[in-house]
């Protein structure tokens, strides 16, 4: 058995994202029906999921998506992964899991196509698409303000930048507040966070109810409401959630590691 072609795209995902990892794959076998196993491997080899595909025909292409959740179905580390097609041992036929394959199918010798596995992978999105900042002490958490503390961080960016959802879920409140301006709530999906988006520059498009999946823009930077300059006002609320109970918590940790890779 050889690997006729193999592509995996997106090459950036995320968790709950707009697109799955997806692996599109021919194989070519002198045998009309061939049982695979596709594995998700991350970079120290472990595998984190399995496929299982039976009667497999040759030179048909054939798709796989994963959703990111590993075999525990919590969402999969942050990391470099890759698909690995292989025959499925007589192990895996009798158990449909278990150990990883052992012989990966290799790309045939004869083909021209390209085969490329490979894809990066991550929990979140930074929610700001361009150059930005985190501004001076008064962006941060917990800065003083008049008869209240900041309760989130800013992050200063032009007015007219794309934002997105850092956690897809759903949103919990969209509208407008004389202090947030324009502003959304979004309920993140496998975190019990909530995700505060303010000073949008226009009226959220997305209404409460509605599902949002991680990387999905949200709007634009602004500065509506009670902003001094275009910037993204960011909060994180923890369980039960915003106005549900929650606190909120100081998000620059989590943006900023968010920034360093998206
Ligand atoms: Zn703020």
């Amino acid at each position: 058995m050889t690997l006729l072609s193999a592509t995996a795209a997106p090459r950036k995902t995320f968790y709950y994202g707009f697109r799955y990892p997806s692996l599109q794959f021919a194989i070519g076998s002198t045998q009309p029906a061939n049982d695979l196993r596709i594995d998700v491997v991350d970079s120290a080899g472990a595998v984190v999921k399995s496929f299982f595909r039976n009667d497999v025909a040759p030179d048909a292409t054939r798709t796989i998506r994963w959703d990111g959740s590993a075999t525990d179905g919590r969402p999969a580390r942050n990391g470099h992964y890759r698909f690995q097609i292989a025959p499925q041992s007589a192990e895996d036929t009798a158990t449909a899991a278990g150990k990883p394959a052992t012989r990966a199918i290799r790309r045939g010798s004869s083909s021209s196509q390209a085969v490329s596995l490979s894809f990066d992978f991550y929990a979140f999105a930074f929610p700001v698409l361009g150059p930005h900042d985190f501004g001076d002490s008064g962006a941060h958490f917990g800065a003083g303000r008049s008869g209240h503390t900041h309760q989130g961080q800013d992050v200063m960016a032009d007015c007219g930048l794309p934002l997105v959802a850092a956690r897809g879920g759903t949103v919990q409140y969209s509208g407008y507040h004389s202090a947030a301006g324009n502003y959304l709530v979004i309920d993140g999906r496998g975190t019990g966070l909530d995700f505060l988006y303010a000073h949008l520059a226009e009226p959220p498009a997305l209404k409460a109810g509605e599902r949002v999946r991680t990387g999905q823009p949200l709007g634009l930077v602004g500065e509506t409401g009670n902003a001094s300059a275009c910037h993204l006002h960011f909060e994180m609320w923890t369980a039960p959630g915003w106005y549900q109970g929650g606190s909120p918590i100081d998000p620059y940790p989590f943006l900023a590691r968010w920034d360093r890779y998206s």
